[in-house]
């Protein structure tokens, strides 16, 4: 190869001062030999600063053993490494020139170790390579972000914030499968608005909706974390009780109708009284199905709604 002449390196030189790219040469003993424009905005270090210093003098957190290990790769093995801001999110911890993004002040960086050989092949230095892929890093967030977002969304009931129906239905089928290995009883629970019809036709839906949404919130504040609460459909409610016996799942139900009942609901000018009625239906080993432990709770609930609502009902008493 023809060696290149002064002009070139010249030039050469020129590109990788102005390049959008940072670029640091160091030695064996870590000591710096170029370090372009973009290093030296970005580090606030004039190159007056930073030849001939090291590069630990420089930026002390690099004193750690994984930039001596890349590095250290570089010079044994001869080969050159990348690190992604997936791995780790960047090697010089540099603040954002410009307020950018409002989602992060750093920025973010891949960086390639590049091994630089004499002429007689031996790997002299190492020149260190700095992308900024803040813009990457940054729509990567708002991607994950708005899938969370838009999962939550496929999950939820608009009105009330509770499980929609057919979410609440998976988790009661993978309920429904784990308890098949377990001896911890599940209960389910459905319970519906009595006479929810009379509240919409003599106050308006808004009262109605403003009476699902109370009921909802009455709902949650008597639940626990672990418990699975649902709205099946219009003023139908659902729960799974995990670890919850029959007897456990009474006094749920109790002390939920209770709240209810004892509840004014204020709206339009209104002040509205409504109840509740309930079934439970624990799983167990007659409950071949999902299908039929939901069935089983829908009986009882219909015989809270024929013994005169406003109560608990169990599937099998
Ligand atoms: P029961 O005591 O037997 O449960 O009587 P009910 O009147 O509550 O029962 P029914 O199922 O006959 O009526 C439920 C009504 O709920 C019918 C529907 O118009 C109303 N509804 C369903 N979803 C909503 C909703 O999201 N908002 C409002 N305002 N009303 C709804
Ligand atoms: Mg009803
Ligand atoms: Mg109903």
């Amino acid at each position: 190869m023809e060696a290149p002449n002064f002009q070139d390196l010249h030039w050469l030189l020129d590109i990788i001062q102005s390049t959008d790219i940072g670029i640091v040469v160091i030695d064996k003993n870590f000591n710096i030999e170029i370090y372009n424009r973009f290093m030296q905005v970005h580090s606030n270090i004039g190159p007056e600063d930073a030849i001939e210093t090291s590069i630990f003098d420089l930026f002390p957190y690099l004193e750690d053993e994984w930039f001596k290990r890349r590095v250290n790769t570089v010079f044994e093995l001869g080969i050159s490494v990348y690190t992604t801001w997936e791995q780790r999110d960047n090697v010089f911890d540099f603040a954002l020139k410009l307020p950018i993004h409002y989602e992060t002040q750093m920025m973010y960086q891949n960086t390639t170790f590049i091994p630089l050989r004499s002429a007689s092949d031996q790997v002299e230095k190492v020149g260190i390579v700095v992308y900024d892929v803040t813009d990457n890093a940054v729509n990567r967030g708002k991607l994950e972000t708005a899938k969370d977002e838009l999962l939550r969304l496929s999950r939820t009931d608009k009105l009330t914030a509770l499980w929609n129906r057919g979410y609440w239905e998976e988790r009661m089928i993978d309920e429904f499968k784990r308890n098949q290995r377990s001896d911890k009883q599940t209960s389910l629970v459905i319970f519906d608005i009595d006479h929810f019809k009379n509240i919409n036709d003599t106050y308006g839906h808004q009262v109605g909706d403003d009476a699902i949404r109370t009921v909802s919130k009455l709902f949650l504040d008597n639940s626990r974390d672990v418990d699975i609460c649902g709205r099946y459909g219009g003023e139908e409610f659902v729960v799974l009780l995990p670890e919850t016996d029959v007897e456990g799942a009474k006094i749920y139900c109790e002390r939920l109708r209770k709240a209810i009942a004892e509840t004014t609901v204020h709206s339009q000018g209104e002040s509205v009284n409504f109840t509740i009625s309930l079934g439970i239906a624990v799983l167990d080993e007659h409950t071949k199905f999902p299908t039929d432990w939901m069935v089983n709770a829908d009986k009882a609930l219909y015989k809270s709604k024929e013994s005169g609502r406003n109560q608990t009902n169990v599937f099998g008493d």
